[in-house]
């Protein structure tokens, strides 16, 4: 099964979009949003959730009343006022908490404990474009590569039962940890990006963290005629980098209109965006066609990182 990551530099430049619309050209593909701090795939994909699977990401301290003497060190190392007070009586306040650890070393008593807690949940679904997997963190709960590598090793698993060819994989923007995890193991890595003064910079970040994970970088310019100058610069950037360029796609009000009404642009019919998105799964397909889908199938799995 081949892995394709779709990532940009910074948000806001149409990677979801992209995505939405290579799960409907696709045909069957799993689908993984690893973009967990703003997972809105599902806003496009409409899946029906058929598991929630809980995520235990953080720990939290808390105080066993029984064992506690009060003598209030714990709050007087809390650099997050999580412990609070009332008479004698010591207690965590969990949305405070970050699990530092700090208190449980300092208490004499032994009173305090670091507990698993859960962060949010891995929801197992499916759409009417295939297997789809989504991570949601509880507010206040931080993205996490754990939780990224989780939703990834659920939709791999389901990719295998389903002897899928393709596993589409919407990964956080920039280059940090969620980025990292949804990276590893994986063969391929889309990056969408904008005409923007800041794109080159962008666009060399993502890649050589791509290419660290010896997945193969390719280009998509999103509103490519809004600034043709900057395209061309980046697009001969890209050259020189060996980094295909698999579509320019123009800006199209069909796109917002699409959102709003919650359905991957592809499904409009003709219209400027669409033909460059079909142009865009078709270049892809000729790099990795359905022959070297199989072949990857019968390989093992690529190791992935357990921790972002
Ligand atoms: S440090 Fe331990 S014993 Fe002291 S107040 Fe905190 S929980 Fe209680
Ligand atoms: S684990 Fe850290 S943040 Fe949480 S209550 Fe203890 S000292 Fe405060």
């Amino acid at each position: 099964m081949i892995e394709l990551v779709v990532v940009s530099g910074k948000g806001g430049t149409g990677k979801t979009t992209v995505l939405a619309s290579l799960a409907a050209l696709a045909h069957g593909a799993v689908v993984a949003d690893c973009d967990v701090d703003a997972a809105d795939l599902h806003l496009l994909l409409k899946p029906e959730v058929l598991k929630d699977v809980p995520y235990q990401g953080s720990e939290k301290a808390e105080i066993e009343p029984s064992l506690c003497t009060g003598c209030g060190l714990c709050r007087s190392v809390c650099r997050f006022n999580a412990v609070e007070r009332s008479g004698k009586v010591f207690r965590v306040d969990p949305l405070s908490c970050e699990g530092c650890g700090a208190c449980a070393f300092v208490c004499p008593a032994g009173a305090i404990q670091l507990k698993r807690h859960l962060s949010g949940w891995i929801h197992v679904s499916r759409s009417r474009y295939g297997p789809f997997v989504y991570g949601e963190l509880r507010p206040g709960e931080e993205a996490s590569g754990k939780l990224v590598t989780q939703v990834k090793m659920q939709a791999r698993e389901i990719g295998r039962r389903e002897s899928a060819d393709l596993l589409l994989v919407d990964g956080a923007p920039g280059i940090g940890c969620p980025v990292i995890a949804s990276l590893s193991g994986a063969h391929a890595a889309l990056v969408v990006t904008e005409p923007s003064r800041s794109a080159l910079h962008d666009l060399e970040r993502v890649v050589a963290v791509a290419r660290q994970f010896r997945a193969q970088p390719f280009l998509a310019i999103n509103k490519a005629d809004l600034a043709p100058d900057l395209t061309r610069t980046i697009e001969s950037h890209a050259h020189h980098e060996g980094i295909p360029l698999l579509a320019r796609i123009p800006y199209d009000e069909g796109v917002v209109e699409a959102m709003v009404n919650g359905t991957p642009i592809v499904t409009y019919g003709d219209r400027p965006a669409v033909e460059a998105l079909r142009l865009l799964w078709a270049h892809f397909s000729a790099w990795f066609p359905p022959k070297a889908a199989e072949e990857a199938r019968d390989l093992p799995p690529k190791p992935v990182l357990e921790d972002g």
